[in-house]
């Protein structure tokens, strides 16, 4: 079977899967809080997500990250990520990894280690409970505290993403380092983008350049970047004194389109093939026309056989489309 390589000699090897349009919280620069969320019947059901999955694993991706809205909010998830896993046991798979808010992981986190998944990516803006309320208007700290605890429990790796939200966790920036060292998590802080149902003058007000955040940081300790790149938006730098490793994901920035090895699939079968531009390929046309793989398959490739050079990102277009994971669900590494 010929792998997938994209017009530019690259490699496909890492997909992103959206499983679920819902989430149990409503983060202000990601939802409105009274979402229209799609019905069911548009969304890939979970054997369709599995066949999907299963084909691009085929073609050659590597490492899959199942991500939404909440993955873990979808009914029967785990009997997706049960099924999945045979393709780790294969060594087809070499990571099957998710994104989570973390507020469901007291419950999943054991069966999760236990099918083969060895690491986690969090997202966490602030550990101080009035604040997340705010910015999540639905989410309980002490709940992801207890999640991230039963992961940490279970043998999970745990990479906390933060947004950086200038006036909201700027003053929290040490202190979740020195948390995150505390409890043995990496850390990556993510660049807000313009998306979410927020006033432009409160989105504005928010931005806080990753390089300014990434300045301060250099102000207290020494910082050597590494080399180390997942083909993705994020960076790494080692902080010298510490020994931790921080990453920062820019998804606005085209520092990385060259080893781009990566499309992502939304809840409802759209393949994008570049983080930026809007061109996607629908697979669940193909998925429901017939039972076996090949024209899926087929959608897929010719898809693939589009992927761009690089992403020419354009704030215009993205402006609230209602929901980052819908639309984009492309950051948290
Ligand atoms: N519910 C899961 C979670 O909370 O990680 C997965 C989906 S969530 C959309 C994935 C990541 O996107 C989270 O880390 C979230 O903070 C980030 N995100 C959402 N809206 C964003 C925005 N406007 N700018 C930057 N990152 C954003």
């Amino acid at each position: 079977m010929t792998k997938l390589i994209d017009p530019f000699a690259r490699p496909i090897s890492y997909l992103r899967v959206s499983v679920t349009d819902r989430c149990d919280f409503r983060c202000t620069y990601c939802m409105a809080e009274h979402m229209q969320f799609l019905p069911k019947k548009d969304l890939l059901t979970l054997e369709e997500l599995d066949r999907l999955c299963s084909s691009f694993i085929r073609l050659g991706v590597e490492k899959l990250r199942i991500t939404g809205g909440e993955p873990l909010v979808r009914r029967d998830i785990m009997t997706f990520f049960r099924t999945i896993a045979r393709h780790l046991d294969t060594g087809a798979l070499k990571e099957l990894t998710l994104t989570t808010n973390g507020s469901q992981l007291a419950k999943f986190a054991d069966e999760l280690a236990a099918i083969g998944i060895r690491r986690v990516n969090v997202s966490l803006d602030t550990l101080d409970a009035a604040k997340f309320q705010a910015i999540t208007r639905w989410g309980r700290l002490p709940q992801v505290l207890e999640g991230l605890r039963a992961a940490k429990e279970a043998g999970l790796r745990v990479k906390i993403n933060t947004v950086a939200l200038k006036g909201f966790n700027e003053e929290e920036l040490f202190p979740l380092l020195d948390w995150c060292a505390g409890e043995g998590h990496d850390l990556t802080f993510i660049e807000v983008m313009p998306m979410g149902e927020m006033g432009e003058e409160m989105r504005l007000d928010q931005y806080w350049p990753l390089k300014d955040l990434r300045a301060r940081l250099a102000d207290r300790f020494t910082l050597t970047d590494l080399a180390e790149r997942s083909g993705g938006p994020a960076r790494y730098v080692r902080i010298e004194e510490t020994g931790q490793k921080v990453g920062f994901i820019t998804p606005l920035t085209h520092n990385f389109c060259e080893s781009c090895n990566r499309v992502r699939v939304t809840c409802t079968g759209e393949l994008f093939m570049c983080l930026g531009q809007e061109d996607n390929a629908d697979l669940r046309a193909p998925l429901r026309a017939a039972s076996a793989d090949a024209l899926l398959e087929q959608a897929i490739r010719a898809a693939i056989s589009r992927k761009p050079k690089g992403h020419d990102f354009d704030y215009s277009r993205q402006s609230v489309k209602g929901q980052m994971s819908r639309h984009m669900s492309h950051t948290g590494g």
